[in-house]
């Protein structure tokens, strides 16, 4: 395949929080996600990341814009006609708990997406064909096969994390959403968990959407990152150059607040004011103009776009550090 394994173009999701207000999640995004890479998506809480990881997945379906995976536009799809299409994205959650019924054994709740779908030549998958998948994935995960028959509270929370992912790879997926799945982990826990997702990246062939509020963390994983504000992306381009080169005053207000930032020239950007202002009533102009250390007139009034500098990546400011 030549494109993209998934694409979104001009994502908006709206929820309506009462009093008539409306709060816009995701106001115009698109991306694409290239077989192989992993593409990571950063912003502070509260920017849009889960909603658009829920979107790229059809677990939510987007007020606007298309969602297309792998040449088929998914965007209106009905549930049976999604089903298939399902077994080739998956998701991985922060919460390692919430995912996994407590009643129930590893085996079964890694069995269960097996159970539910066919497998590539229509028939059933019968008891053996899910035990021996089980034991292979156990092995992709580092689990001992001996955890299929224990229960979710019987694991450490970087453990279960290893459960789910298991659970994800289960049907063979080509794509991995993984929403801030260390963010609730250990800090030594969390080391492990993304070399495991890096491990069964090259082992398996796998592309992955991968979100985190932690830049070390996307550092370590990503080629590309996508830099999200306010239902926005304002940076997008290779993981090299949008993080230790950053074009977007608040790509390089996050670089820099990084315990050890690592910025080429330059002194590191100030640390960011505030908090992100409500997404129910966004500044006008550049939504980012209020925290920025150089907001002109222009960005108070005239909303920039995003576009490409003659490095390559996409930056959406009047202004850009680079160009
Ligand atoms: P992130 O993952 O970057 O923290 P989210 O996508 O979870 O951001 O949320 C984006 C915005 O949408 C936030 O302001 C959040 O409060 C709001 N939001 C998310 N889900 C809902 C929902 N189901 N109903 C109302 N508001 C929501
Ligand atoms: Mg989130």
């Amino acid at each position: 395949m030549t494109g993209p394994l998934m694409s979104a173009h001009g994502l908006r999701m709206d929820y309506r929080v009462g009093r008539g207000q409306v709060l816009r999640a995701l106001d115009g995004v698109s991306l694409e996600v290239w077989p192989g890479e992993v593409l990571g998506v950063v912003g502070e809480s509260g920017c849009g990341k889960s909603t658009l990881g829920r979107c790229l997945l059809r677990l939510v379906r987007p007020g606007a814009g298309r969602v297309v995976f792998d040449g088929t536009d998914i965007t209106a799809l009905s549930e049976r006609r999604l089903r298939p299409l399902r077994q080739g994205m998956q998701m991985v959650f922060q919460d390692s708990y919430a995912a996994l019924n407590p009643r129930r054994r590893i085996g079964e709740l890694i069995a269960e997406p097996l159970r539910v779908h066919r497998a590539a030549d229509g028939r059933r998958r019968t008891d053996a064909d899910i035990a021996a998948r089980l034991a292979e994935l156990m092995d992709l995960v580092g689990l001992p096969q001996a955890a299929l028959a224990r229960y979710p509270h019987e694991f450490s929370g970087g453990q279960r994390q290893r459960i789910n992912i298991a659970r994800a790879l289960a049907l063979s997926p080509r794509l991995v959403v993984a929403d801030e799945p260390v963010s609730a982990l250990d800090v030594s826990i969390q080391a492990q968990i993304v070399n495991l997702f890096m491990d069964l990246r090259d082992r398996l062939g796998l592309t992955y959407v991968f979100v985190a509020h932690d830049l070390a963390v996307v550092r370590q994983i990503s080629t590309r990152v996508a830099v999200m504000y306010l239902g926005a992306i304002v940076e997008l381009g290779a993981a090299d150059t949008v993080l230790h080169r950053p074009a977007h005053r608040y790509t390089a207000a996050l670089v820099a607040a990084v315990p050890e930032p690592v910025v080429r020239g330059g002194e590191p950007a100030p640390p960011l004011r505030g908090d992100v202002p409500s997404p129910i009533s966004p500044p006008p102009g550049c939504r980012f103009h209020t925290r920025c250390p150089v907001a002109r007139d222009r960005c108070r009034v005239e909303p920039p776009v995003l576009r490409p500098l003659s490095d390559g990546r996409d930056a959406a400011c009047h202004f850009p550090l680079a160009d």
